[in-house]
C-alpha cells in the first residue's frame, strides 16, 4: 500500500485558503494542516511542501523529504 502525497496550496492561491483569518471549515482545515508539527523534524509541516501520513502513528504526519 503506498502513502498518497499530500500538498497544501498557499494562502490566497487558486486552491489555498484565504490570506486572512476567516471562517470558512475548509480554510481552517488548511490551515491547521499546515500548522501541525512534522514528526519527525519538528517544524510546521507548511504549505506547498510534500508531507505524508506517518503509516506508525495515526494522525500523525511527516515532510516526505524527512521519512
Ligand atoms: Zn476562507
Ligand atoms: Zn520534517
Amino acid at each position: 500500500m503506498t502513502t498518497p502525497t499530500m500538498n497544501l496550496a498557499p494562502p490566497g492561491s487558486r486552491y489555498g485558503p484565504c490570506q486572512t483569518d476567516c471562517p470558512h471549515p475548509r480554510c481552517q482545515r488548511s490551515r491547521r494542516a499546515a500548522a501541525t508539527v512534522c514528526l519527525r523534524c519538528g517544524l510546521q509541516i507548511g504549505y506547498d511542501v510534500n508531507h505524508i501520513a506517518d503509516p506508525a502513528q495515526a494522525g500523525a504526519v511527516v515532510h516526505s523529504a524527512c521519512q
